[in-house]
């Protein structure tokens, strides 16, 4: 799986199926829920951290089918939950379309970011999601209003088993000129404050209530950490990078001694944004 995620670590997993479109994806949720197989879904791994003994099951990858965009009316646009996040951002940026502007720079998928809540800057995905398009079990596709995916601070509570086909997202129409100057602003604060030259997964943890979880790691003395072949990022301490020749093993290690000694020293609790998966 190191192929297929940001942390370029992970074992194998059993099997990834791409399915091309809707009655794929059916047939191979039927045929994993007959043999009794789990099924992961992928997005494009950049909020992943996957295990080095790997997964045990079907790794469900979207990206090749479900790659559609269709204008729906006069202010929103359907998405395939295998199209990249920032494919999106370019379309409202290149159209003067508002409402997309805090997701420039947030690496991913459409269905992840829908999945994760991804937000920046005072914006997240709820604010532009109109309704997702999911499939559940038994091969069921239904939509689903923004109002009812159950959206929370990087989460959002989608019925079990669902997997989002396709999302409608909602803009404003704008003036290319505004979006842009938007645009520039967000991506220089991110250039500022985020470790991009090395393989990473974002934030490991989410901010606590209110206080930020890099600023707790720094306090705590964390910051350039290392374990085996992985760090605590001396740019942003709520980021861990791979040096090049990092496990998950390393990482898992660097995450266990953040949370350990934020507890000791402040009493705060830091939970992961992360999602972490497989065996040991
Ligand atoms: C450099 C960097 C910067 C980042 N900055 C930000 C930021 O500013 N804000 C932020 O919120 N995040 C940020 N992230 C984290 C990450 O990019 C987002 O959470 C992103 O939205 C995850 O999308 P993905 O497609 O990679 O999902 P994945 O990592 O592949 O999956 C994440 C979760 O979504 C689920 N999922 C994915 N697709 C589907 C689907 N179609 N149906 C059902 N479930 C699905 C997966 O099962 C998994 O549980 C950053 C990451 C990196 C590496």
């Amino acid at each position: 799986m190191s192929d297929y995620t940001s942390f370029s670590v992970g074992g194998m997993a059993d099997v990834m199926a791409c399915p091309m479109d809707e009655d794929d994806l059916r047939k191979l949720l039927h045929f994993a829920e007959c043999k009794g197989f789990p099924i992961y879904v992928l997005g494009a791994g950049t909020n992943l951290l996957v295990k080095d003994g790997g997964i045990r099951g079907i790794v469900l990858n979207l990206s090749e089918g479900f790659r559609d965009i269709v204008f729906r009316g006069e202010d929103s646009l359907e998405v395939g939950a295998g199209v990249s996040l920032s494919k999106v951002v370019t379309i409202y940026k290149e159209k003067g379309f508002s409402g997309l502007e805090f997701a420039v720079g947030i690496p991913g998928s459409v269905g992840g970011a829908v999945a994760m809540n991804a937000g920046a800057y005072g914006g997240e995905m709820k604010d532009v999601v109109e309704g997702v398009e999911i499939m559940g079990r038994g091969g069921k596709v239904r939509f689903i209003q923004g109002s009812n995916v159950g959206f929370s601070y990087r989460g959002s509570k989608l019925p079990d088993g669902a997997v989002i086909l396709r999302v409608r997202l909602a803009f404003k129409r704008c003036n290319v000129e505004e979006v842009e100057k938007k645009m520039i602003k967000y991506k220089a604060m991110r250039k500022k404050t985020q470790a991009m030259n090395m393989p990473n997964a974002g934030s490991i943890f989410k901010n606590p209530g209110g206080e930020s979880a890099g600023i707790l790691i720094e306090e705590a003395g964390l910051k350039g950490m290392r374990c085996g072949g992985a760090k605590i990022s001396e740019v942003h301490a709520n980021y861990i990078v791979n040096l090049g020749d990092a496990n998950a093993g390393d990482i898992l290690a660097l995450i266990a001694r953040a949370r350990d000694k934020v507890y000791q020293l402040k009493g705060i609790v830091l939970e992961p944004e992360i999602k972490v998966i497989g065996e040991d």
